[in-house]
């Protein structure tokens, strides 16, 4: 059975609204999707009935707080198919999930003379924070390079890969250009070599069947407000003998087993990696943004939005003007162009100016846009929500703008 997108879309207070007198057209996904109500009382019903802090609290409130917390671990455990919810740790973000990876594993495992191997298709915060460790440890970054519509090069990868290889991090599915990674062969050449595996999932779990186990990564990392939940809050799975191993990122209360000023022994995992007060509300709230996924299934989701980006294309290509980027053949619903002759900004803007959200420029993957030669690009990027007549509406856009210098 198909989706019903109108009684979905019902769910989504903040797109009845209007910018510039128009409808708001809401194609800015892969940045941050949209909140269903579900989600914004769970956070208000939480600082209403529940506020408390967590895993210490000798009362009804904290125990409440405490057990509804921990409830979400359980639930992205299943949601991603970890073998156990101790392999689920809460951070910030995808972000600071990779950081605390490259702080712990890496400051303790990668050493001098050691590689990291990433691809050209990444995001900063997938690149940065292994620079950071490079400079550090005198390590070795190497990047797999792309073709020119945006899939790694299997060949190269494997070039690149040796026993010097300790960390593959690579990105799932691109935000830039919407290319899904051959993951699972990925990570099974690394692990011939010996080397961990850290998947940026920041864009492919709320579009693909992620399955810690099938795909046996070692780590791998997301975003709470990608997956309809609030910003904030990220996940980072890793598996138990890995996490085991790894030193504490951040110190302070929750974190210990017991300190005294000569020795601090620390807790089991996850809560190792979980130090000072976390983000209660939050994590409770995300619970509900994974139940309304679950809800809907997401082989559904999946092509709901494949349909949209099939009709994006088929209905984009023939603008004269119009120029794809990223035409790899498994993609999740992200559409990356640029107009003939016209900066993507201002493409941008024109569309806003249509009531359609987009986001334009390098989408903080500076070295993938010099790769392919471009300054930036226009993305319009789907979510469950988005119907085929906002599609029309982008392509009725997109034609009239480029219309004005492709005549
Ligand atoms: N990786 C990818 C592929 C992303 O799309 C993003 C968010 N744009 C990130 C990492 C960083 O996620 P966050 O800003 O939520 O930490």
């Amino acid at each position: 059975m198909s989706l019903n997108i109108a009684s979905i879309r019902g769910l989504f207070p903040v797109l009845h609204q209007e910018v510039h007198g128009r409808p708001l057209i809401y194609f800015d996904n892969a940045a941050t999707t949209q909140k269903p109500q579900s989600v914004l009382d769970s956070l208000t019903n939480y600082y209403e009935h529940d506020n408390s802090n967590i895993h210490r609290g000798a009362h009804a409130l904290a125990d409440r707080a405490t057990r509804y917390y921990e409830n979400t671990r359980e639930t992205v455990q299943k949601f991603i198919q970890a073998k156990e919810s101790a392999e689920i740790i809460f951070t910030k973000g995808t972000t600071e999930s990779i950081n605390l990876v490259a702080q712990t594993f890496g400051r303790k495992f990668i050493g001098k003379g050691d590689e990291i191997l990433i691809s050209t298709l990444e995001h900063h915060s997938n690149i940065v924070p292994w620079q950071m460790l490079c400079e550090e440890k005198e390590a070795i970054l190497k990047v797999i390079p792309i073709t020119d519509s945006g899939e790694v090069i299997w060949e190269e990868f494997e070039k690149l890969l040796s026993p010097k290889t300790k960390m593959v991090s690579i990105v799932h599915a691109s935000n830039a250009l919407g290319t899904i990674n051959p993951v699972k062969k990925i990570i099974d050449a690394a692990h011939e070599v010996g080397a961990k595996v850290l998947l940026d999932g920041a864009q492919s779990t709320s579009h693909l069947e992620v399955n810690v186990q099938d795909l046996d990564c070692d780590f791998l990392a997301f975003s709470a407000h990608k997956l309809y939940g609030p910003t904030g809050l990220g996940i980072l799975y890793g598996k138990r003998e890995v996490l085991e191993e790894m030193p504490p990122f951040l110190g302070g209360g929750e974190m210990i087993k017991e300190v005294t000023f000569e020795k601090t022994t620390y807790n089991d995992i996850p809560f190792k990696f979980e130090a000072g007060t976390p983000n209660i509300a939050d994590v409770i709230a995300f619970k509900t943004s994974l139940d309304f996924i679950q809800s809907l299934k997401k082989s559904r989701i999946k092509a709901h939005e494949d349909e949209l980006l099939a009709y994006a294309n088929e209905l984009m290509l023939p603008i004269k003007g119009f120029i794809p980027v990223g035409t790899a053949e498994e993609k999740v619903s992200v559409l990356s162009f640029n107009i003939q002759g016209m900066h993507p900004f201002d493409v941008g803007q024109m569309l806003d100016a249509r009531g359609i959200a987009v986001r334009t420029g390098h989408h903080c993957t500076q070295p993938l846009m010099k790769r392919l030669g471009l300054e930036g690009t226009v993305r319009a990027s789907f979510a469950v929500y988005n119907t085929k007549s906002e599609i029309e509406s982008l392509a009725e856009g997109v034609e009239r703008i480029a219309r004005l210098k492709n005549k």
